[in-house]
C-alpha cells in the first residue's frame, strides 16, 4: 500500500472503526450513474449498487433535487405530526401494490421487527395470545436485530447472542411439505423472502409461494414477504412476488425504497393494519421527510421512466450471458440463479466467491459475495447491457484457469 490519501484513510479508520465488518481496500468517495471512484481516483463499474440500494445509480438528478429541496424545506420533525412525503409516499406505496397502510422506519431489520409485532398483536387481539410462533426459511435473511435476528435461519449469525427470543421455527426453503408440517395452532405468521438473496440467490419452486398463502389462509396465520432486497423493481417486477401472483398480508421493504437515504418500510391490508393502534408501535426518525421525500422521487422515476421493465430486460440478458459462461467452464461454474436484476453465479467446488470479487475490483468492477460459494450482481437498475457484456468476458477470464 502507497502512502496516498486513501492509505492514510483507512489506516485511520482501522484504528478508529468497531472491526465488524471484512472491508475491501478502498474508500469510495463520489459516484455517477452506474461508476464509482475511490479516493486516488481508480474508476469502478458498481455491480453492488450499495447491495442492493443505489436502484437509481449515482447521482441520479430526480433523486439529488428532491433531496436537496427537501433539506433545504424541513429535514426532521416528528410523527407527532402529520408529514407531507411521508403521506405521498404511502400514498404511492398503497396505489402500487397489495397494501391498503404504510408504516416507515429506518432499516431493513426495523420493518421486520414491526412485521413480527404486529403478527403477534394480531393474534393476541383476536384472542389467540398462544399464537406467538413465527415460520421462517433455513438460509433466509432478515436483519441483525434481535427479533429479526431470530427469525434469519442462519446459524453462523445466531453465534455468541443467545439468548434470542423465543418462537422462531425453521423450514427448509422451497419444501412445501416441511411448511405444512410447521404451520400449526400456534403459529402467528410465515415470514420469506420470495427469492431468498443473501443466503445465495434462491428463486423457490413454482407453486411454493402459493402453497404458503394457501396453508396460512387454511391455518388463520398471516403471510409475510419480506421485499427488502427483491422489492423496488430489482427482480423485473414491482415486488418479486408478482412473478407468480401471490399476495402476502405484510411486505417489508429497505433498501433500493429511498435511493440510498435510510429508510424502512412495513405495508399491510386494512384487515392486519388495525392490529397496531396509537402507542403500540413507533420510531422517532420512521417516516422522516428527508427519507419519505426521496422514496416519492425514486418510486415515482421507476414507475415513470419504464426503469423496472429496463431492469427485467437487461436482467434476461445478463442471465444469458452467464448461463453461456457456465456451459463454457462446466468445472467452474456450478448454477446460475436469479430474476431481474438479482442474480447469482455459483462457483464449483475449491473456487472461493472472495478471489472473483478480488479479482474483479483489481479490473474496476464492484460485485459482492452470497456466502463462500456464490458471487452476487445487483447493480443498479438504469446499468447498461454493455458494461455487463464487459463484466461477464472478465468473469470467463478469471475463471478460465480452471476450464
Ligand atoms: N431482509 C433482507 C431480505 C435483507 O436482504 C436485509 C439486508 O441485507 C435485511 C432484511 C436487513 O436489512 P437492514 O440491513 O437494512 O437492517
Amino acid at each position: 500500500m502507497t502512502d496516498s490519501r486513501q492509505a492514510e484513510l483507512i489506516a485511520l479508520g482501522e484504528r478508529v472503526l468497531l472491526r465488524n465488518y471484512g472491508r475491501s481496500p478502498v474508500v469510495l468517495t463520489h459516484g455517477e450513474g452506474t461508476r464509482v471512484y475511490d479516493a486516488d481516483g481508480k474508476a469502478y463499474v458498481d455491480f453492488v449498487g450499495g447491495i442492493a440500494v443505489d436502484v437509481l445509480g449515482h447521482g441520479h438528478p430526480a433523486l439529488v433535487r428532491a433531496v436537496q429541496a427537501q433539506a433545504a424545506s424541513l429535514i426532521h420533525v416528528s410523527n407527532l405530526y402529520w408529514i407531507e412525503p411521508q403521506i405521498r409516499l404511502a400514498d404511492l406505496l398503497v396505489r402500487h401494490s397489495f397494501a391498503d397502510r404504510a408504516f416507515f422506519c429506518n432499516s431493513g431489520a426495523e420493518a421486520n421487527e414491526a412485521a413480527i409485532k404486529l403478527a403477534r398483536r394480531f393474534a393476541y387481539t383476536a384472542g389467540r395470545p398462544e399464537r406467538c410462533h413465527v415460520v421462517s426459511a433455513v438460509g433466509g435473511f432478515h436483519g441483525r436485530t434481535l427479533g429479526a435476528l431470530a427469525a434469519t435461519g442462519q446459524p453462523k449469525y445466531h453465534e455468541g447472542f443467545g439468548p434470542l427470543p423465543e418462537g422462531f421455527r425453521h423450514v427448509p426453503f422451497g419444501d412445501v411439505s416441511a411448511l405444512e408440517a410447521a404451520v400449526d395452532d400456534r403459529v402467528c405468521a410465515v415470514l420469506l423472502e420470495p427469492i431468498q438473496a443473501e443466503g445465495g440467490v434462491h428463486v423457490p419452486p413454482d407453486g411454493y409461494l402459493s402453497a404458503a398463502r394457501r396453508l396460512c389462509d387454511e391455518r388463520g396465520a398471516l403471510l409475510i414477504f419480506d421485499e427488502i432486497q427483491t422489492g423496488m423493481g430489482r427482480t423485473g417486477r414491482l415486488w418479486a412476488h408478482e412473478h407468480w401472483g401471490v399476495a402476502p398480508d405484510v411486505m417489508t421493504l429497505a433498501k433500493g425504497l429511498a435511493g440510498g437515504v435510510p429508510i424502512g418500510a412495513m405495508l399491510v391490508t386494512e384487515r392486519v393494519a388495525g392490529a397496531l393502534g396509537p402507542g403500540s408501535h413507533g420510531t422517532t426518525f420512521g417516516g422522516n421527510p428527508l427519507a419519505t421525500a426521496a422514496g416519492v422521487a425514486v418510486l415515482r422515476t421507476l414507475l415513470d421512466e419504464g426503469v423496472v421493465e429496463r431492469a427485467a430486460a437487461v436482467g434476461r440478458h445478463f442471465l444469458e450471458a452467464l448461463r453461456g459462461l457456465a456451459a463454457r467452464r462446466p468445472r467452474a461454474v456450478r448454477d446460475v440463479r436469479g430474476k431481474g436484476l438479482l442474480i447469482g453465479l455459483e462457483l464449483a467446488e475449491g473456487l472461493a466467491a472472495a478471489d472473483i470479487v478480488k479479482r474483479a475490483m483489481a479490473d474496476g468492477f464492484l460485485v459482492a459475495s452470497a456466502g463462500p460459494q456464490v458471487v452476487r450482481f445487483v447493480p443498479p437498475l438504469v446499468i447498461a447491457q454493455e458494461d455487463v457484456d464487459r463484466l461477464v468476458a472478465a468473469l470467463d477470464r478469471y475463471l478460465g484457469d480452471r476450464a
